[in-house]
């Protein structure tokens, strides 16, 4: 039978719990301090979407974030993307616009969700509800809100970015 494989990248700030949701919905653990696995460039884990088989390879940056210094080997090939902010962040906030253009320069347009992490810290949060809503619909993606601490909603992300796959 035919399995799909689909590469994944999951973009934004750094500290927005990127690599945490990578282990989350990978390992089903978290912790106060992920450290990427040398020499692991990503992790897999496989589902089923409408009676297909997909395998879904959620690729993870080394913490180079910071530094503008994403390499074009981490873009090559993804055909999905997840574009994450903190609640409790404005500045990964308002990087979303250039984090949507460098996946679009880079990638093209691929099926992308934009998830607002740490909603368990809503009431420390410094985005309003409307304007995610709004970010979300300027460029086009669906908003998920997640708690990769609490396990809220991870797992619906990549549910989500898969039949979107398929339906390609
Ligand atoms: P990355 O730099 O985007 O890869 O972020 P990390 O995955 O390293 O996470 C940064 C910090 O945020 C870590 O201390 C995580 O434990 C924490 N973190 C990640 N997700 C959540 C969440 O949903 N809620 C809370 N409260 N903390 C989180
Ligand atoms: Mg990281």
């Amino acid at each position: 039978e035919l399995e799909v494989a689909l590469k994944v990248v999951i973009v934004g700030n750094g500290g927005v719990g990127k690599s945490s949701m990578i282990q989350r919905y990978c390992k089903g653990t978290f912790t106060r301090d992920y450290k990427k696995t040398i020499g692991v460039d990503f992790l897999e884990r496989q589902i089923e979407v409408d009676g297909e088989d997909v395998r879904l390879m959620l690729w993870d940056t080394a913490g180079q974030e910071e530094f503008d210094a994403i390499t074009k080997a981490y873009y090559r090939g993804a055909q999905a993307c997840v574009l994450a902010f903190s609640t409790t962040d404005r500045d990964s906030f308002e990087a979303a616009h250039s984090w949507k253009l460098k996946v679009e320069n880079e990638c093209g347009e691929i099926p992308t969700v934009i998830v607002q992490n740490k909603i368990d810290l809503m009431d420390h949060s410094v985005v309003n509800p409307e304007e995610a809503e709004l970010l979300a619909r300027a460029l086009g993606c669906k908003l998920i809100r997640a708690s990769v601490k609490e396990d809220v909603n991870v797992a619906a992300v990549f549910r989500h970015l898969a039949a979107r796959c398929l339906q390609e």
